[in-house]
């Protein structure tokens, strides 16, 4: 398994928060944490990208302890509901931004920005400033902001809640042929049962903290 989350505790004051036995992650597997709001996902997510220390428990990405990866190094992308992308840059700017900072050479951001950015539909937005986009346009830059630096995993916060019914499927269908085509392990986290069983290849259902079932879209659809 590519991410190992085993018996993982995780306390706010007196209120145990999380108690996950287990999710196991493939590699190249798109999962959904499914559950209402306040059930424990986005502190699931804080745990997994190391913000957030568990009481007890291992998470283990590709064989490694997550708190003993040094920060720089988890290389593991989010993307939130709210796209926090840089105000006053283009959208190339934010998308080259993680690049930038590698100290790339500008012939290969180019590149690889223009590769990314054609894989979300928005080459042509390029030169734009992020703040004249539609939300559904910003999430997509967003993700190609992420995608660009090639995280081991992304984690998708609830990153279409924001957005109109129309726009939501759309980019639930992008974003499904665009995990496939790079075969890159996602976590996406959705109170929408349905979104759920559109895109993933495995549903986790949480409740209070737990994992209370796990489940393929197929198997939840034919529920009673
Ligand atoms: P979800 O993402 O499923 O909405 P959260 O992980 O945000 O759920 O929250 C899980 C529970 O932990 C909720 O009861 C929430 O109020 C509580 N919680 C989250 N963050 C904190 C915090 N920093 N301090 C105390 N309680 C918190
Ligand atoms: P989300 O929609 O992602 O679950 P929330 O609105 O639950 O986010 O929480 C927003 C922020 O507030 C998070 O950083 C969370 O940790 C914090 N938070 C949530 N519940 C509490 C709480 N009861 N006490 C303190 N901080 C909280």
């Amino acid at each position: 398994m590519f991410l190992n989350i085993r018996d993982v505790t995780l306390f706010f004051g007196e209120n145990q928060v999380l108690a996950i036995d287990d999710i196991s992650i493939n590699e190249g597997e798109l999962v959904t944490l499914l559950g209402p709001s306040g059930c424990g996902k986005s502190t699931l997510l804080r745990c997994i990208t190391g913000l957030e220390q568990p009481k007890t428990g291992s998470i283990l990405l590709d064989g490694q302890e997550i708190q003993a990866i040094p920060t720089k190094d988890r290389n593991i992308g989010f993307v939130f509901q709210n796209y926090a992308l840089f105000p006053t840059m283009s959208v190339f700017d934010n998308v080259a931004f993680g690049l930038k900072i590698k100290k790339m050479k500008s012939e290969e951001i180019n590149e690889k920005v223009f590769k990314i950015l054609n894989l979300v539909n928005m080459t042509e937005h390029a030169d734009k400033n992020v703040q004249l986009l539609s939300g559904g346009q910003k999430q997509r830059v967003a993700l190609a902001r992420s995608l660009v630096t090639e995280p081991k995993v992304l984690l998708l916060d609830e990153p279409l809640s924001a957005l109109d019914a129309r726009i939501r499927k759309q980019l639930q269908q992008d974003i499904r042929k665009i995990q496939q085509e790079l075969k890159m392990t996602m976590i996406f986290v959705t109170h929408d049962q349905e979104e759920a069983m559109r895109i993933s290849d495995r549903i986790f259902v949480l409740e209070a903290g737990r994992v209370s079932q796990v489940s393929t879209p197929e198997v939840l659809y034919q529920k009673p």
